[in-house]
């Protein structure tokens, strides 16, 4: 079969003729004698688009190279012999093209910045490309590859697909072996690679689909660089269109951001430490106003604590453990105050049991500042709000969804700590 896509990538209808059909479920696989759709190999996805007015949406080469179109129906829809129009996504292709061609210039780019820098392998299928890399690059690395990537491609090279036999290869200097046997195809890019493809600036082994001048895959973009398994590096990076969306995108989002804090672009990094460092400091300021506050409201509650909270279970006929006992709600508005008002009764001697509603659960908070084991009395709570928590003997905590039994969840806290 001839393979259209191999002798021109910007080719996107032809005329073939069927050669066979197989069924695959209510699919069937159709080959033809001529092909430009590219199936997918070598890390580039392959084409979309359609064959009689049929889509097409898968296209896969077997080891004999013969190329299988998959289509929705019945295989005896494909007679041998059969004329068919071939019509492929050009938008699909664009961007692969795009993509792998940029891909090349990358990898070209990060070997001559440093020849340990080799291309293991690389992912195509997505906007945002991966080339994982031998070595370590620093961002100072990456940045030099990028800038020669990206030079190559303002140069506006001319790109040339070509097929030499095995033998052949020793006259092409290439930037990394290939995995075929017989006639290899090289894809070479470069100043004068039309009259002179041997000393191309980049030269591989390469059956994709590749852009005719260097300039269509500008620019060239790093996004990201991460330390993966087997002592890699990988370089996730965008080119072309693809490149342009991202900025389009990031740059809105940026500038909304902006504008929020009434500020330049350039000046939010700035910014936005300024305002982080606000924020700790007013957290560490309300963080002390409700210990002071707390603290107010324990003195108050210890002095009169049947004036506290609606659900107030103290008993001042029970038998207590030391100090006071304190076993009361929190309005849903005091919420914030539940930790730090605790934690001041126990300050003060005091044993605590304290709940809140808020965000449809409610929250108990247990703490002893009189040797008392709270961790019977937040069980007992917890088990009657259907909730989970945990903590220390002085101190535990928890929350459950049962709002609306707190009444009986802090009776139960109560009797526990009675011992009843
Ligand atoms: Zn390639």
């Amino acid at each position: 079969m001839s393979r259209l896509d191999q002798h021109d990538a910007y080719l996107l209808e032809f005329d073939a003729h069927v050669v066979a059909a197989r069924a695959d479920g209510d699919h069937a696989w159709v080959r033809l004698d001529a092909s430009a759709f590219y199936p997918t190999s070598g890390g580039q996805p392959h084409d979309v688009g359609s064959l009689a007015g049929v889509a097409v949406d898968d296209v896969r080469i077997e080891d004999d190279g013969a190329v299988w179109h998959r289509v929705a129906g019945a295989a005896a829809a494909w007679v041998a012999g059969h004329p068919v129009h071939g019509a492929i996504d050009g938008e699909r292709r664009a961007r692969h093209r795009q993509r792998h061609s940029a891909q090349h210039l990358l990898s070209q780019a990060f070997v001559r910045v440093d020849p340990a820098f080799a291309t293991r392998s690389v992912a195509l299928t997505g906007a945002d490309l991966t080339v994982d890399l031998a070595g370590a690059p620093d961002d100072d690395a990456i940045a030099a590859a990028e800038w020669l990537a990206n030079e190559a491609a303002y140069d506006a090279w001319p790109v040339v697909a070509f097929e030499v036999d095995e033998a052949e290869l020793e006259r092409f200097p290439l930037r990394r072996p290939p995995k075929v046997h017989g006639r290899i195809r090289l894809v070479a890019m470069g100043a004068a690679v039309d009259r002179d493809p041997a000393g191309a600036w980049e030269l591989s082994a390469c059956g994709g689909t590749h852009v005719r001048c260097t300039a269509e895959v500008a620019p060239i973009v790093v996004l990201k660089r991460e330390r993966i398994r087997g002592d890699l590096t990988r370089v996730t990076f965008r080119a072309g269109w693809e490149a342009w969306a991202h900025h389009r995108a990031t740059h809105a989002a940026a500038s909304a951001a902006a504008a929020t804090l009434s500020t330049a672009v350039a000046d939010l990094p700035a910014k936005v430490a300024a305002l982080a460092d606000e924020a700790t400091a007013a957290r560490r300021a309300l963080a002390e106003a409700r210990g002071r506050l707390a603290a107010d409201l324990a003195d108050g509650l210890l002095g009169e604590p049947a004036e506290f909270g609606r659900a107030d279970a103290s008993d001042p006929e029970a038998p207590r453990p030391d100090g006071a006992l304190v076993v009361a709600e929190l309005e849903p508005g005091d919420a914030d105050l539940l930790a730090p008002l605790a934690d001041a009764l126990a300050a003060r001697g005091a044993t605590a049991v304290l709940a809140v509603v808020r965000g449809g659960k409610a929250e108990v908070v247990a703490a002893s500042g009189a040797g008392v084991d709270v961790r019977p009395a937040l069980k007992a709570a917890l088990a009657v709000l259907g909730g989970r928590g945990g903590g220390k003997p002085e101190r535990a905590q928890g929350a459950g969804p049962d709002v609306d039994a707190v009444a009986d969840a802090l009776s139960a806290a109560h009797d526990a700590l009675h011992g009843d």
